[in-house]
Order: structure tokens, then C-alpha cells, then sequence
């Protein structure tokens, strides 16, 4: 039976036109596909029906009612279809693929994001190679996760980060291997998905408001001006740190700031600026003085993932202890155990 796949299309590069101040989102997607896939191209691909939302943004306007919409679209739809592409801006894809691993619990089905650094408007765009790579790759039973193809590679939608403003090849997968490849043949890493989980079936649980904030060490950073930062509304942080870790452990004050913020009930994890590695608060004195002051290490999920996790967490509920815990575990394929 042929395979039918739902197209969300929220704005981003790809379908955006010049205007007097830049690349805008613009509408009719629909016409620039068709224009693109003529009928006997169109032919060898699987069906598709599109929605375009009414509001097109560039990604950079993203906020958690976007992802609320998204999420709502792809439940209430999802009983109709194989699988889900979402065309999305490049410069917060990573966040809302990582979002929606977290919303659209116990998929069994493929929801795939992608978008372009060209809009298709454009000779030289990359978005038919991705859209169509995307799409095809959204009709594979294999997949029950939420994933990011871009430029031939798929990645999981929570590992991935945009690594590159100016290549083509403008998303990795830093802490994990790609999913799969697309060159002649699409090749899947199977030993790699998610398997499904069919108990409980497929349910979206939303996220609401944002009450995560994200602060970074910086050489010579002040005990007050990581509690001014620490002193917003903000229940849980993320703290960008050094290496597998680290932060300065000369400073009482500082380490003070940390430890009224942790014994205050707030959640502060730890993460690195690196792009590639994991933090391990006890590889070094200076951060194992980050541990003692209540930080929660966070392992090698990214800023992105992290930031949608600890997002969600909140969203459900749980407690300041519940929350601690869960960081340091797998919830939707985000880190390495
Ligand atoms: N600013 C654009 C966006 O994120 C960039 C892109 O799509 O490549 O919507």
C-alpha cells in the first residue's frame, strides 16, 4: 500500500523569498513544490499533504506555544499517516527536534525535521535534496523517533546540533553516530534506533511555559554576576562550563552564589561548552567544587536537548528531587548512560 506522509511547514530558509531586508518567510509551499516535483517526478515519491501554517516564522521567533502547535498537529493527525516531516528553520531545529523527542511520547512512527541553508526559491538550494531525502526517509517502519535529516545525514532529532551558518553540511551529531546515511542507496544503522515501546501507546504530553535558563563561565566571571543571573524567575539552569566540567574553584564566592541557588530548590546542570565530550564533575578538583555545591552533572547531552528536557520536566511536575535525578537518565535516547 502506498505510504502517506504529513508535511508541517513552519517557515525557515526553505521556503523563504528576498525581501528588502533579508530572506523573510513567505508562503505557498504548495506551489513551489509543485513547481519543483512536475508529475512524473512526483510519481516515484511517496503521497504527502501539506500544512502551512498561518503564521510563518523565521526559527529564531520559536517559543513553546510553536512546539505546543507542532506536537498538537502531529497527535491529532497521527493515526492517518506513516509518518511526519517538519520544515523547519535550520537556526532553532535543533531545539524543537529535541522538543518534540521529549512531547510525542512512544512514537512508532518517523517524524522527520528538516529545512535548508538556500531557500528553493534560489538556483543553488539545498531544500529539494533535503525535502525529498526527508520525505522518503519518513515512510521507513524502522524509525520510531523523532530525527533530523539534513544534507544526507539522518541524526537523532535530540543529539543533533547546527555545527556550520555556511556549509550545506550544517548539522551533527556530536556526542552520537548518525542514524543513517543517504548516497546512492539510504542506509539505516538499525543496531542504533530506538525500538518502539507499545506499552503505554503513542500520547503527547505538552510543555508549557519556558523556566529554563542557560549561563556560561567565562574567564573572570563574578560571584554577583552569576547571581544576578541565578536570581531570575527561572527554576532550573543550564551552566556551560570547561572541559569535562570545570569551573573556577578559587573563588568561595562564587561557589557560594552556586550553593545558595542548589539549596534554594533551583536546578542547575552541568554541561560543557565543548562541542563534542561529557561532562565528569569528578575528573577534576574543579569540578568536583561545582558538584559539592549542588550542580547536577549533565553528561553529554547537548545545550539543546538539556534545555527541552529540563523544559518538559518542569512542564510535568515533578519535584526539584525528581527532576535532579532524572538528568542523569535516558529519557528519550538524549545522552549516553
Ligand atoms: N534564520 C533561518 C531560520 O532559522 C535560518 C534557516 O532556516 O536556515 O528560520
Amino acid at each position: 500500500m502506498t505510504k502517506k506522509i504529513y508535511i508541517i511547514y513552519t517557515g525557515g530558509t526553505i521556503g523563504m523569498k528576498p525581501t528588502d531586508s533579508g530572506y523573510a518567510p513567505s508562503g505557498n509551499m504548495q506551489a513551489l513544490l509543485d513547481e519543483k516535483l512536475p508529475p512524473h517526478v512526483r510519481q516515484g515519491l511517496p503521497d504527502f499533504d501539506l500544512v502551512e501554517y498561518e503564521e510563518l516564522i523565521d526559527s529564531s521567533n520559536i517559543r513553546p506555544q510553536n512546539w505546543k502547535q507542532i506536537a498538537t498537529d502531529i497527535a491529532d493527525h497521527y493515526e492517518d499517516y506513516d509518518g511526519f516531516v517538519v520544515l523547519h528553520g535550520t537556526d532553532t531545529m535543533a531545539f524543537s527536534s529535541s522538543m518534540m523527542s521529549f512531547m510525542l511520547r512512544n512514537l512508532d512512527k518517523p517524524v522527520i525535521f528538516t529545512g535548508s541553508q538556500i531557500p528553493l526559491c534560489e538556483p543553488r538550494s539545498d531544500g529539494l535534496e533535503n525535502f525529498v531525502g526527508a520525505l522518503i526517509i519518513a515512510t521507513d517502519k524502522r524509525i520510531n523517533e523523532v530525527c533530523l535529516y539534513f544534507n544526507g545525514r539522518l541524526m537523532r532529532g535530540n543529539r543533533a546540533r547546527k555545527q556550520n551558518a555556511y556549509l550545506f553540511d550544517a548539522f551533527d551529531s556530536p556526542n552520537f553516530p548518525w542514524l543513517g546515511r543517504a548516497d546512492i542507496n539510504i542506509e539505516l544503522n538499525d543496531l542504533l534506533l530506538l525500538k518502539p515501546e507499545n506499552k503505554p501507546e503513542f500520547h503527547l504530553e505538552c510543555s508549557e511555559d519556558t523556566q529554563v535558563g542557560i549561563v556560561q563561565l567565562f574567564p573572570g566571571i563574578t560571584a554577583q554576576w552569576l547571581e544576578a543571573a541565578l536570581n531570575q524567575p527561572q527554576k532550573a539552569f543550564i551552566i556551560r562550563t570547561y572541559g569535562t566540567g570545570n569551573g573556577p574553584d578559587d573563588d568561595p564566592a562564587l561557589l557560594d552564589a552556586l550553593k545558595k541557588a542548589t539549596d534554594a530548590g533551583k536546578i542547575i546542570v552541568n554541561l560543557t561548552q565543548c562541542h563534542r565530550g561529557a561532562v565528569h564533575q569528578g575528573s577534576y578538583a574543579a569540578g568536583s567544587a561545582l558538584a559539592k555545591a549542588g550542580v547536577t552533572g549533565g553528561l553529554d547531552t547537548t545545550t539543546e536537548a538539556m534545555f527541552c528536557k529540563l523544559h518538559h520536566l518542569l512542564s510535568k511536575g515533578h519535584s526539584t528531587q525528581e527532576i535532579r535525578e532524572l538528568v542523569g537518565k535516558s529519557i528519550a535516547g538524549e545522552m549516553t548512560i
